[in-house]
């Protein structure tokens, strides 16, 4: 149930085990919240917002690999930041062994003090060490103990990790912020790369579609489950959907967690209910939002970027990441993560203080004509990964017979990700195959950390 990248992962692991699947989606396309819509003001087919992947996300590559759409992929190992008037900032690997491989371009940064440099590396040496995978200590306090610079809090901290963590720095717990760092910054210049998709995020997730009907699998469309009943002498499952009952001897739930909630009620009672419903009501949601404007000309030639000390914080040149795109001009998407107090303004205040702020860093915007622009709000965007959530977070088990939970806010020590939804899946599709008594291996193997982290990596591993 959910035709996110949980459940679409979870049925085409599925699928592939040779097991015939129907997967119910309340919406008439795939992808939840990564998925791409005709925006009516605008008359184009954009994004909800731009989604990144890393290297790192060996489960979402693995499932683009099945589903065979991996090459419509596009890595890149460079990011751009930028400074208001303009003043770049160039980052990227070397030659250097991990965690170095960064060094000589950061070192060379004017983005950053000497002052932000040194409290930066002892940021970083920090992370070397082992962090106690229960520590409830938030990003926050443990930056003020490691005496951050406001440089270092502003231009690194709040907008490079805080970001992509979605949350601000007192609300993310200190392990989940180690994980990313280790995995952007320290693991590997492989796992720090980062990806974008070259077609719109719907035309990307139709591949599942296509590859769960070559198997004899269905994906059944406009289709809200609203409760389930199991027949314990039949053994199996009968959803009473919007559109019909649907019958299963399997049930793998990949709802979000407020979905989730709702749908708690409507199941059977069942011992274990009452603590899903507790951990439920832990998580809270952090919004996203995109700003996408059309100018006349092109406004830079840098496919991406990072803008700092403003509220917009990330520039991607759709035209130039599209090609397909037959953009007269420039079509540039603006992401604001974070974005409580951003998320108040409306569509024509958010597109013209992102004009605004985007000729700051672009000039060429002052002489360019701006042709349209939308701006787009997710409110429910991802969920907060506070100190403590670990608790909070159900494994695959379900208190009910042959059904099991998936969802990137379940146990599976990513933030609220796509690849913390890929992986949910494929674990949930291992409870499946468990349960029929054929255990089949969907997990990707993490990549393993090179140069000198190979030497802390194990340690790490255990303690995070
Ligand atoms: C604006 C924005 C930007 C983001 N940026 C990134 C990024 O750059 N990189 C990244 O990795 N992640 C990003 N994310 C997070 C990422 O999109 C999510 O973590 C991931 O897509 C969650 O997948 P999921 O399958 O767990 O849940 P969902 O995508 O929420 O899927 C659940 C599905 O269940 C369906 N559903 C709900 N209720 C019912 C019901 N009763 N019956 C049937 N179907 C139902 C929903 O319609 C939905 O399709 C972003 C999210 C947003 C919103």
């Amino acid at each position: 149930m959910g035709g996110g990248v949980a459940g679409m992962a979870a049925a085409c692991a599925l699928a592939e085990a040779g097991m015939r699947v129907q997967l119910a989606e309340r919406r008439s396309y795939l992808g939840g919240r990564a998925s791409s819509f005709l925006h009516p003001g605008v008359g184009e087919v954009i994004d909800n917002c731009q989604h990144v992947l890393f290297g790192c996300c060996t489960n979402l590559k693995g499932f683009y690999r099945r589903i065979g759409v991996a090459d419509r992929i596009r890595w890149t190992s460079e990011m751009t930041m930028i400074e208001p008037g303009g003043r770049r900032s160039p980052l990227g690997p070397s030659w250097l062994p991990a965690p170095l491989h960064s060094l000589p371009s950061f070192l060379a940064s004017r983005a950053f003090t000497l002052g932000d440099k040194l409290a930066l590396g002892r940021a970083f040496q920090g992370l070397m060490r082992p962090i106690p995978g229960d520590s409830t200590e938030s990003l926050g306090a443990w930056l003020a103990r490691k005496k951050q610079t406001k440089g270092a809090l502003n231009r690194f901290w709040r907008l490079v990790i805080a970001s992509a963590l979605n949350a601000d720095i007192d609300s993310i717990s200190l392990p989940y912020a180690a994980k990313v760092i280790r995995e952007l910054f320290m693991n590997s210049a492989e796992a720090g790369s980062m990806g974008m998709s070259t077609v719109p995020l719907g035309e990307l997730y139709a591949g599942a579609l296509e590859f769960l009907e070559h198997r004899g699998s269905s994906v059944l469309f406009n289709t809200r489950v609203e409760s389930a009943a199991w027949d314990a002498a039949a053994s199996g499952w009968t959803l009473p959907t919007s559109s019909g009952a649907v019958t299963s001897e399997f049930l793998v739930l990949a709802l979000p967690f407020e979905a989730m909630a709702k749908l708690l009620p409507q199941m059977p009672p069942a011992d274990g209910g009452g603590r899903l419903a507790s951990q439920l009501q832990h998580h809270e949601h952090w919004p996203i939002c995109s700003v996408h404007l059309w100018f006349d000309r092109e406004i830079t030639t840098l496919d991406h970027a990072v803008l700092l000390d403003r509220e917009i914080h990330w520039m991607y040149n759709k035209g130039r990441l599209h090609p397909w795109r037959k953009v007269n001009g420039s079509y540039v998407e603006l992401v604001v993560s974070a974005a409580r107090s951003f998320a108040a303004l409306t569509s024509a205040q958010a597109v013209a203080k992102a004009v605004g702020e985007l000729a700051e860093f672009f000039p060429a915007v002052r002489s360019a004509h701006l042709e349209k622009g939308a701006m787009v709000k997710e409110i429910h965007a991802t969920f907060g990964v506070s100190p403590g959530i670990d608790a909070s977070r159900p494994t695959s088990g379900s208190p009910w017979p042959n059904c099991f939970l998936a969802g990137d806010w379940t146990a599976t020590g990513w933030p609220s990700t796509m690849e913390s939804a890929a992986r949910s899946g494929h674990l949930a599709a291992e409870a499946v195959c468990r349960g029929i008594g054929e255990p089949r291996t969907f997990l990707e193997p993490d990549l393993k950390p090179r140069g000198l982290m190979r030497l802390v990596g194990a340690a790490n591993a255990q303690s995070i």
